[in-house]
């Protein structure tokens, strides 16, 4: 059984937040751990996971979260720690934007830009799962398609050893779409498109299995 990893971002603890860790192994280039992200996009990104993590655990996949409440006691180098640990099929990061244009909308998926030495193993991968996850998540909730964005400086990609990519879920600061992360029947929409792009690049096993057996 595949194992899906679910990463809500930040609500990280005040006094580790502001830490600040290597972006990428053996960098110079230091980040801090958790800049809080947009206004109420924690809890969005809580509330999506765990109505992500309820729909793959139905359709047979093991999942682990990095957070399941908030005061994360850790930075991001933790969080794909956390995710090469239990080698995922998959990690997924779920966050929401923010921008101070609040007519700025709809879903992109960042992916790890490709890095020899950090992001080599793991670059074409994660652009395959990003491209699934990004399709089925704007056609579950049929938010404009922002499509992917390539990053070199994100901790979380840089020091990931499992295919990784990050979903910006909407944008808190549009008026229209901020009301609609923040309530349960959008949430699910954004899980159903999380879930179903997750099983179409890690599909069960078992399914074949059956395949075969109605076959016999
Ligand atoms: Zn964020």
């Amino acid at each position: 059984m595949p194992l899906i990893c679910l990463d809500p971002g930040h609500a990280t603890l005040p006094a580790i937040a502001h830490q600040t860790e290597p972006i990428g192994p053996g960098s110079r280039v230091r980040k801090i751990k958790d800049g809080g992200g947009a206004p109420g996009e924690a809890p969005v990104a809580l509330a999506i996971a765990q109505r992500t993590r309820a729909l793959l655990e139905r359709a047979g996949y093991r999942v682990a979260m990095t957070r399941s409440a908030p005061g994360y006691a850790g930075g991001n180098i933790a969080r794909a720690r956390f995710c090469n640990a239990r080698r995922a099929a998959l990690m997924i990061r779920i966050h929401a934007d923010g921008s101070t244009d609040s007519t700025q909308r709809g879903v992109k998926t960042l992916v790890p830009a490709l890095r020899r030495g950090w992001t080599d193993d793991i670059y074409t991968p994660s652009l395959s799962a990003a491209r699934k996850v990004q399709a089925a998540v704007v056609r579950t909730t049929g938010a404009k398609d922002l499509g992917l964005v390539p990053r070199a400086d994100l901790t979380g990609f840089n020091w990931a050893d499992v295919p990784a990519i990050l979903v910006e879920t909407g944008f808190m600061t549009n008026p229209a779409e901020g009301h609609l992360l923040r309530t349960a029947a959008y949430q699910l929409k954004v899980a159903r498109g999380l879930a179903a792009g997750a099983e179409a690049y890690a599909p069960m096993r078992r399914s074949t299995c059956k395949l075969r057996a109605s076959i016999r």
